[in-house]
């Protein structure tokens, strides 16, 4: 365990270090080095305890039966820290209330919606622990903080510094990707380490992708597969932080470096940086999800979305499971949920193929 395992970021410590000794934004430079040292601050077990066991948490596996009294609604309270990072801060809007004017606040408002819409649609999920959890949401964090993230039981926003970042709540997929976090702890929690840390990273970029993909009702084929389309301001050369469709590609700027991310096990990166690389070799699932679900076509949700989701919640998912593990389990999930030999289980065994993960 390092101690920046403990928040699950959007954006990895790598690119905030590039940031950091951006001598053409000063500005972002003082905020990335900030957001290092609070990420680092930050102690693994103040998040462990916040963890609820996966024997205590509904797994919620789709029908949507089961919840008996679970209020199916969302219970949305956003809160404004103002510039500090006291948390939670002052509530400023709760479920219910009406658009605040404050772009941040009621984006934050709209994306927990749009989360909450996708979890319970398609899979019958009631919040992000199966039961009705209330989603929880403080925004304007910091001082032109560079970073959004999951803390164990609510999601934190920065305003980003504007020179590199936007405000991180522009992106739906990134505050798909956050909550996403938090269904994964309550279901496989996959240990934030090494290559079960990469597919912890990649189970959100899935599911933030979906959220996004399926509030603008795309298929497989519209879906531009970037995650944090929007965040970069129009100085840096990139689409996003990260893509599925061809990881390694999302930004190539000539103060940033270049998206670090392979799409094949040719280029696993080994690595004691980000928790063994979390946010790099998350690049090789994320495209084995890509390629099963364009093959597959159609809403990715359905398809290739609904046997991630059936494999997150087998039992057959150890916290520990690396990439080949979690391969054989999609396959398996895919056979049971489409049929032996049918083309969504040869796109599932393929796309893994094409990765490298199987042989
Ligand atoms: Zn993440």
């Amino acid at each position: 365990m390092t101690p920046t395992d403990s928040r699950r970021s959007v954006v990895p410590p790598y690119l905030l270090h590039a940031v950091a000794q951006a001598a053409e934004f000063p500005r972002a430079a003082s905020a990335a080095r900030t957001a290092l040292a609070s990420l680092e601050a930050v102690q693994a077990p103040k998040h462990r305890h916040l963890v609820a066991p996966r024997s205590l948490s509904s797994t919620g596996t789709g029908t949507g039966t089961g919840t008996g009294t679970v209020d199916r609604s969302p219970q949305r309270t956003i809160a404004d820290a103002r510039g500090t990072t006291t948390l939670p801060g002052a509530v400023v809007r709760r479920e219910g209330d009406a658009d605040t004017g404050d772009a941040a606040v009621d984006e934050a408002y709209a994306g927990l919606g749009a989360t909450h819409a996708f979890w319970l649609d398609v899979f019958g999920r009631v919040s992000i622990d199966g039961a009705g959890l209330p989603l929880d949401a403080t925004v304007h964090f910091g001082q032109d903080y560079d970073n959004a993230y999951w803390d164990g039981s609510r999601m934190v926003f920065g305003d980003g510094d504007d020179e590199v970042f936007r405000r991180f709540t522009i992106a739906l997929d990134v505050i798909g990707h956050e909550l996403a976090h938090g269904v994964t702890q309550y279901t496989a929690d996959l240990t934030y380490q090494g290559q079960s840390g990469a597919l912890n990273e990649s189970i959100s970029d899935v599911f933030g992708s979906l959220v996004a993909q399926y509030a603008a009702g795309q298929t497989a084929d519209q879906a531009s597969w970037l995650i944090g389309e929007g965040l970069f301001t129009d100085a840096v050369h990139g689409d996003a932080l990260r893509s599925m469709r061809a990881p390694g590609t999302a930004y190539d700027d000539p103060v940033l470096g270049k998206d670090p991310q392979p799409a094949t096990m040719a280029d696993f990166v080994v690595t004691t940086d980000d928790a063994g690389g979390v946010h790099t070799n998350s690049g090789i699932p994320n495209h084995a999800f890509f390629l099963a679900a364009t093959s597959i076509g159609g809403h990715a949700w359905q398809g290739a979305g609904a046997v991630w989701w059936d494999a997150l919640t087998s039992d057959a998912v150890t916290a520990s499971i690396d990439f080949a593990g979690f391969a054989a389990v999609t396959i398996t999930a895919a056979g049971s949920r489409f049929g032996a030999g049918s083309a969504e289980h040869t796109a599932v065994q393929d796309a893994w193929r094409t990765v490298g993960v199987l042989g």
